[in-house]
């Protein structure tokens, strides 16, 4: 199986069933606060963050485009889905002599609606990597010479042309399913999180609303909320109620509650992540963020 660290911590998140119902936007929120609250990576620097959450992302754009392409499930052989096993599906070109791109390395730059339409040009679908490794059998024409088992030569050959047969290439018809869930439409900055808590939380307290009061909460200046409320009052309409007044005085909206339970739900989850030891290292998880340390346990088990 191959390994793959992001796809096993992050999987819970990946394969949420409610992951679409969220903006780009929220899901570029729900990850920020998933990397800060989980022990493996909340110490890490801003930098390995930002790229960790890249990474999350590529994962989510790999299994929604499989998904509308094909359904959950390889397309050939049926056996591997994509919610357990998506580190095994791969792009397999219909000619591999053909080649152009690799298209792993579209993910860190395109949207998914732009790499179905590069991945539509190579010639090839996402298969999984049992059937990729049959169809790709480069030594296929000198088969007779490798094997004297006439048996086997003969099961090779049929399980190789069962797959071509099955094999659907990316059509023009397919990438129409495939729309842009990630994109952000508008740019968030800034710690949208904390501003929606602090306004959670006063309401629960029944304290008035107001920047004044959310600067209080959260310990910065007056003109910093007055500036935030500002700059994204776009943003934060979605989930607060602007009404007038003076001074004005927020309320959240049934959609701000609801991101927030979100939120509280993700936070919860992987703050009590359950890891287990290595068996190979001995590296106390308990007291140290693996993530962090050089000696990181590559292979950590997964409790639950
Ligand atoms: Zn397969």
């Amino acid at each position: 199986m191959i390994y793959d660290f992001y796809y096993i911590f992050f999987k819970d998140f990946i394969n949420y069933n409610k992951l679409f119902n969220f903006s780009a936007e929220e899901i570029f929120i729900i990850l920020k606060v998933i990397i800060h609250n989980f022990r493996l990576t909340m110490n890490l620097s801003k930098k390995k963050k930002r790229n960790i959450i890249k990474i999350i992302k590529n994962r989510i754009k790999k299994k929604y485009i499989i998904e509308q392409l094909y359904g959950n499930k390889c397309h050939i052989c049926g056996e591997f889905d994509t919610k357990i096993h998506l580190r095994t599906f791969d792009f397999s070109h219909f000619n591999s002599k053909k080649k152009k791109i690799d298209a792993s390395s579209l993910f860190d730059t395109k949207s998914c609606s732009e790499i179905v339409k590069t991945l539509k040009d190579e010639v090839g679908a996402y298969i999984c990597s049992n059937c990729h490794s049959v169809f790709d059998m480069e030594y296929l024409e000198l088969i007779n010479e490798i094997y004297d088992d006439k048996e086997l030569i003969e099961k090779i050959k049929t399980d190789y042309h069962k797959i071509k047969m099955k094999f659907t290439a990316i059509s023009d018809k397919m990438i129409n399913n495939v729309k842009d869930p990630l994109k952000k439409t508008i740019n968030i900055t800034g710690n949208y999180k904390n501003y929606l808590f602090a306004i959670y939380y006063l309401s629960n307290q029944g304290i008035d609303i107001t920047k004044k009061s959310i600067a209080n909460y959260l310990g910065v200046d007056y003109d910093a909320v007055k500036s935030f409320f500002l700059r994204h009052r776009n943003f934060l309409e979605k989930y607060i109620n602007f009404p007038y007044g003076n001074p004005t005085i927020y309320s959240l909206k049934i959609k701000g509650l609801k991101l927030i339970s979100e939120i509280e739900y993700f936070i919860n989850f992987y703050q009590t992540f359950q890891l287990e030891e290595c068996i190979n290292c001995n590296f106390n998880v308990r007291k140290k963020c693996i993530a962090n340390s050089s000696n990181q346990c590559s292979h950590p088990i997964i409790k639950n």
